[in-house]
């Protein structure tokens, strides 16, 4: 499975411009789509899912530009949209059922086999004969990811998927994407949680205003923070001097002033040591840092 993305645009009605220019490249597995909020993911995900026409740029699936084949596209896909929501009093494995038919699973009894163990697969089995609306905001979304699912889909694409969701739902949501990931599937996850990329991406991306700044593995955007990132101790007196001069990352108390993390293109002239940045570090330096070096120069 190739994902090809080419110069695509995409302007709104209105003249907002939602993605200027983007060319991506990914293939099976999970990728990672990252970017503050406004950043263009939604406007992505749902050009991917051919829910909207781009302005101009093409997005090619295995050589298929997916304009031109969208219902083998559409066959192809599931996806969890940002606002996903139903009003709905059927039962759990009713709602589910019912996606089913809509997926194109026509015969009842493989599909009522394949509710069952995707409920199992993410853990609502136990509440499969609980009214769909009534299930608590966790148990939702992970309806939502059965839905997608079914259908046996080669793309999964899930937009902002953690989104309100309490720390334990989010680990186990990772979880259930990455073991898909192993499916020889093609996942693409938009979040503005850099928490939710992880190493289980093999690609990610960065967007920042409708344009991406960044594409590569997790372990290479974290690379390109090496040596930006470091660690000061400092009376408070030096440490209002460095809240207005970098980009401070986290602040501790501790005796006598603060121990502080930052981000900088030199070595800062307070009493400071290097340290290895992780990929939270990372996305403050592109996104805070090198962004607004870049425009200034
Ligand atoms: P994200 O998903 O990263 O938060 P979106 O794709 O939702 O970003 O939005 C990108 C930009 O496009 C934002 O500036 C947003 O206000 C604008 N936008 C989104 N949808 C529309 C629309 N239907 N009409 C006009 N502007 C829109």
């Amino acid at each position: 499975m190739k994902i090809e993305i080419k110069g695509l645009n995409k302007i709104y009605p209105n003249g907002n411009q939602a993605l200027k220019n983007i060319n991506l490249e990914f293939g099976t597995g999970m990728f990672g789509l990252l970017g503050p909020n406004g950043a263009g993911k939604s406007t992505l995900m749902r050009i991917l899912v051919t829910l909207m026409k781009p302005t101009s740029g093409m997005v090619m699936v295995d050589g298929m530009d997916i304009q031109k084949h969208r219902k083998e596209i559409r066959s192809m896909l599931g996806y969890l949209p940002q606002d996903f929501r139903f009003f709905t009093s059927l039962k759990t494995w009713e709602f589910l059922d019912y996606s089913g038919s809509l997926a194109g699973m026509k015969n009842k009894r493989e599909r009522l086999v394949e509710v069952d163990r995707l409920l199992d697969q993410v853990g609502l089995l136990e509440v499969r004969d609980r009214q769909a609306n009534r299930l608590s905001g966790g148990m939702k979304r992970r309806l939502g990811i059965a839905q997608a699912l079914i259908g046996n889909p080669r793309i999964i694409i899930v937009d902002e998927p953690t989104t309100g969701l309490d720390p334990d739902e989010r680990i186990r949501f990772r979880n259930i994407l990455s073991q898909l990931s192993q499916n020889d599937v093609t996942i693409v996850l938009s979040t503005h949680i850099v928490g939710d990329i992880s190493s289980t991406c093999q690609g990610m991306a960065l967007l920042n205003r409708g344009e991406l700044v960044f594409s590569g593995s997790p372990e290479n955007l974290v690379k390109q923070a090496e040596k930006h990132v470091f660690k000061l101790k400092l009376a408070q007196r030096e440490y209002d001097i460095v809240k207005e001069k970098y980009n401070v990352i986290s602040t501790l108390p501790v005796e006598n002033g603060w121990e502080v993390q930052i981000v900088s293109d030199e070595i800062p002239e307070f009493d400071s040591e290097a340290i290895a940045p992780n990929i939270e570090h990372a996305y403050v330096f592109y996104m805070e840092h090198k962004l607004h070096a870049d425009l200034s120069e």
